[in-house]
């Protein structure tokens, strides 16, 4: 276990040089306190999680104090939003404090957002205010928890300074980990800005320390590349599988990691609907819930474009075309486990769709459908959830085709079956009311629920005692909340 001035750091992305990032000092912000600290996520840097309790880590985190061996940088990317080229984006409101490496030789990205002004805030002011650091603080940790792939976050900092959105708010700071924060973005800046030296640069850091197991094959980069569209493909696969909604899957928001990436108004369903749009200000419905698959192809051919010196276009559609078989593959095995299904045949795709449909015509609580149809046998859980639907000859034929179906997987006990599917469906999710409780009382100085909050989120399998609240349907006020895009 580490105290904080023990971290080791190791700056590579800050040693590619100015034409990468930009050497910028955290604004600190007034009055810097801890609101929330994940003792998972500082286990990643060894740190003691005794030390979130100490005045120097939000000192820290609240943009007051340095390492001396860090090295904060404004990152310079681009990327396409709502699927228009923007020429420049960049670190507007974060910045990169560093790299550090824990004993197993990992390596973190210190992130630090809402860090205040860099070179890259165009018109905004450089902050971010509690509301959305906290949706981004507990949407990482419940995310992880969940088993899908996302940035991390050791804390927020909450604070007194004034930031203006819709209204006044106060700023914050959350201190995001992920291996590298390179966006799509990235290669898409150095492509279109024609500069193949940075942009060749690039590709190699982003092999030789992401992918280096690519280094061996044949085509070095077009195996990196095929190694993102598989990890584009489970993740979103887990994504839709899981209900989470990502709202602004503009490519600069893609993490070349295949990592759940840049919060902005993100929800998980409530009731299943497969055309939700959790963004208020996406009026096209371009990342809808059920858009979200075929924009992650889309995104990977922008990546693809921006890759086209390095790899033959050939190749790139090639590697572009495992997209969607990998995805549905890896969604049906998700959805076979969540029905508690152990064996595959060729009609599980249709039982799939049969129900999603159901649950959307009766507006179902996608979560608790899942959890409550492992609680008992088969024939039981389904005839207890046929109260949940209106369509009850529908919901009816589909229940007789499930019990026929777990009829024929396989010999095992209800304890058995139980147990497998609570191991993958979640009793708690991060319902967008419960994150607007916590948030409102952490805007007027109560962190208790924020970290409550956090702790049920961190075992959402686990059925915990004295949780049940955290374990129900939205009440009618919580249904349908709207979600700013301003953060
Ligand atoms: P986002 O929608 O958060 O992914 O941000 C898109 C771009 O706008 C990125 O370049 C951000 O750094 C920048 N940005 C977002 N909010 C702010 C802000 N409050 N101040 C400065 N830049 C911002
Ligand atoms: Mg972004």
């Amino acid at each position: 276990m580490k105290a904080l001035d023990e971290l080791t750091f190791d700056n590579r992305f800050a040693r590619l040089g100015d034409a990468f990032s930009t050497h910028v000092l955290p604004e600190p912000l007034d009055e810097p306190r801890l609101v929330v600290a994940s003792k998972a996520a500082m286990a990643l840097l060894d740190l003691d999680p005794a030390v979130a309790q100490t005045p120097v880590f939000a000192e820290l985190f609240g943009g007051h104090k340095l390492w001396a061996e860090a090295e904060p940088r404004a990152m310079v990317y681009s990327g396409h939003q709502f699927g228009g080229y923007t020429p420049q984006l960049g670190d507007g409101r974060g910045l990169l404090l560093g790299e550090v490496y824990n004993e197993a030789g990992e390596h973190w990205d210190l992130h630090l957002k809402g860090a205040g002004m860099t070179p890259y805030s165009r018109m905004g002011d450089g902050r971010a205010v509690l509301r959305s650091s906290i949706r981004e603080f507990l949407a990482s940790e419940a995310l992880h928890a969940l088993g899908i792939p996302t940035s991390r976050a050791l804390c927020v900092i909450g604070s007194s300074t004034p930031v203006w959105r819709e209204k006044q708010e106060r700023g914050a700071m959350v201190l995001r980990l992920a291996h590298s924060h390179i966006r799509f973005g990235h290669f898409e800046y150095f492509y279109y800005t024609k500069k193949p030296e940075q942009q060749a640069e690039l590709a190699e850091h982003v092999l030789n320390l992401h992918y280096p197991e690519c280094r061996e094959q044949p085509e070095p980069y077009l195996a990196m590349f095929r190694e993102i569209v598989e990890r584009n493909a489970e993740m979103i696969a887990k994504w839709q599988a899981y209900g989470f909604c990502h709202g602004v899957m503009n490519t600069d928001n893609m993490s070349i990691l295949g990592i759940t990436f840049d919060f902005g108004p993100f929800a998980f369903l409530d009731d299943f609907d497969a055309h939700f749009i959790c963004n208020h200000s996406d009026h096209e419905g371009r990342y809808s819930f059920s858009n979200q698959v075929p924009i992650g192809q889309w995104n990977l051919s922008a990546l693809a474009q921006a890759l086209t010196p390095f790899i033959s276009v050939d190749a790139l559609k090639e590697a572009l075309g495992l997209y969607l078989p990998l995805y549905q593959a890896h969604y049906l095995d998700l959805m076979r486990r969540r029905l508690g299904l152990t064996t595959a045949e060729d009609d599980d795709q249709q039982l799939v769709e049969r129900l999603l449909k159901l649950m959307q015509n009766s507006g179902v609580d996608y979560t608790l459908f899942f959890r409550r149809l492992g609680d008992e046998p088969a024939a039981l859980a389904v005839a207890r959830l046929r109260d949940d639907f209106v369509d009850l000859a529908g919901f009816d034929a589909w229940a007789e085709r499930y019990k026929a179906r777990v009829a024929r997987d396989g010999d095992y006990t209800q304890e058995q079956r139980r147990e497998r599917m609570h191991a993958v469906n979640p009793l708690y999710i991060l319902r967008n009311y419960l994150a607007q409780n916590a948030i409102a009382a952490a805007e007027s100085g109560d962190y208790s629920e924020v970290r409550r909050l956090h702790e049920v989120l961190t075992r959402p399998f686990e059925e915990q005692a004295g949780m049940e609240q955290y374990a129900q349907r939205p009440p009618d006020w919580g249904k349908h909340l709207e979600i700013s895009c301003s953060s």
